[in-house]
C-alpha cells in the first residue's frame, strides 16, 4: 500500500466523476515540512504556531518567531501555509506561563480569548508573521473564535500592525484572514462570522468536544460519541451550506478527517478541502480516487433519513461493497 500511495503523490485527489478535493497537511514544527513534498499535500492547512511557545523555556522572542515563520514559508516553497495564531492558555500552557486556575480549562481562557486580553503577545506574533512573509502572500487564522465581535477586535490588531509596517517598510504582503470554526456558537452564526473573514476552517476536534460536551482529553467520554453520528454530521452539513451561501471557502482541519469514513461523510456534505496529518494524505487520496461522488451523496442522503445511531457501520458497508 505504501508504494501505491507514493505513486499517487503527483496525482490529483479527484473522484471518479470529477469532484476535485484539496488535501492539505497539518503541521507545527520545521521537521514536519519535508512531508509536504513526500505526501504531495497541496498546502499546510493548519500550522499550529503554539508549539514553539510550548516547547521553549521562555516566551519566544519576536525574532525567533519571525525566523520560524520564514523557515516554514521557505520550506513550503510555492505551496501556501495557513498559520494558526497561538492557541495557548488553559491546559496548553508552558511552565513559564501564568494564568488563572480553571476548573474547565478547555472551555476557559485560551486561544483567541487569551490573545485579545494579551494584545502585546498577539501583535508581536502578527508582526512576526507579516515580516516573515516579505513579498509573499500570507494566510493566518484565529483559533477558538466564539463571536463575530471577537473577530472584529482581532482584525483591528492586525490593521494596527499593517499600518505600522506601512510606515516603516512600505507596502505589506497581501493577507488572507481566516476564522476557525470550533465552537458551536460560531458555527451557528456562520454567516455573520464569514462576512468578517476570507476563509473558514472547521476545527473538528474542538467542535465535536463542545457539540457533545465531551472532553477530548478524557478517554472515558471522548470515544463515546461518534463524530459520524447523524446529529454531528447534519450540524456540519448546515455549517458548510452556510459558508457556501456566504461565498467563503471552508475546509476541515480536525484530525477526524484522517479517518476515511469520516472523510467520506465530509465529502458528501460538500467539504472540498481537508487538512490532515501527513500519514493520512496517501490513504485519503487513494480513497477519494475510488469514489463516485454522485453515488456517495445519494447514499448519504438515504442513510441520514434512517435515524441511525451512527453512520459508521452503514457507510463502512457501502465503502466495502463499492470497493472504496
Ligand atoms: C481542532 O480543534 O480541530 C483543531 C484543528 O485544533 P487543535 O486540535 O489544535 O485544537
Ligand atoms: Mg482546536
Amino acid at each position: 500500500a505504501l508504494a501505491h500511495y507514493a505513486s499517487l503523490r503527483h496525482e490529483p485527489a479527484v473522484t471518479k466523476d470529477g469532484v476535485r478535493i484539496e488535501l492539505q497537511m497539518n503541521a507545527g514544527l520545521l521537521i514536519d515540512m519535508p512531508h509536504l513534498e513526500e505526501t504531495g499535500a497541496k498546502a499546510v492547512g493548519l500550522f499550529r504556531t503554539e508549539l514553539q511557545f510550548l516547547l521553549g523555556q521562555s516566551l519566544p522572542t519576536a525574532s525567533a518567531q519571525e525566523t520560524l515563520y520564514r523557515q516554514i514559508m521557505d520550506a513550503a516553497g510555492d505551496k501556501p501555509v495557513i498559520f494558526r495564531t497561538a492557541d495557548i492558555g488553559s491546559d496548553k500552557r508552558a511552565g513559564y506561563m501564568t494564568g488563572p486556575r480553571e476548573a474547565n480549562p478547555a472551555m476557559g481562557w485560551r486561544g483567541l480569548r487569551m490573545s485579545l486580553d494579551r494584545e502585546g503577545l498577539m501583535r508581536t506574533q502578527i508582526r512576526a508573521l507579516i515580516s516573515a512573509a516579505r513579498g509573499r502572500d500570507l494566510s493566518f487564522m484565529f483559533p477558538l473564535v466564539t463571536t463575530r465581535e471577537e473577530l472584529i477586535t482581532a482584525k483591528k490588531m492586525v490593521d494596527k500592525e499593517l499600518d505600522r509596517y506601512r510606515k516603516l517598510h512600505g507596502e505589506p504582503p497581501k493577507i488572507r484572514i481566516g476564522s476557525m470554526i470550533e465552537i458551536p456558537a460560531a458555527a451557528w452564526q456562520l454567516r455573520e462570522i464569514a462576512r468578517e473573514c476570507d476563509f473558514l476552517s472547521i476545527g473538528g476536534n474542538d467542535l465535536a468536544q463542545f457539540f457533545f460536551a465531551a472532553d477530548r482529553e478524557t478517554d472515558a467520554v471522548s470515544r463515546r460519541y461518534d463524530p459520524l453520528s447523524p446529529s454531528f454530521v447534519s450540524f456540519l452539513g448546515r455549517t458548510v451550506k452556510e459558508a457556501k451561501a456566504a461565498g467563503k471557502p471552508i475546509g476541515y482541519c480536525g484530525e477526524q478527517a484522517g479517518d476515511s469514513l469520516m472523510a467520506l461523510a465530509l465529502l458528501a456534505i460538500g467539504v472540498e478541502t481537508l487538512s490532515v496529518p501527513a500519514s493520512a494524505i496517501g490513504p485519503l487520496k487513494a480513497m477519494i480516487r475510488s469514489v463516485t461522488f454522485g453515488e456517495l451523496r445519494d447514499e448519504m442522503a438515504r442513510l441520514m433519513s434512517l435515524d441511525l445511531p451512527s453512520l459508521r457501520p452503514a457507510l463502512g458497508e457501502w465503502a466495502a461493497s463499492h470497493e472504496v
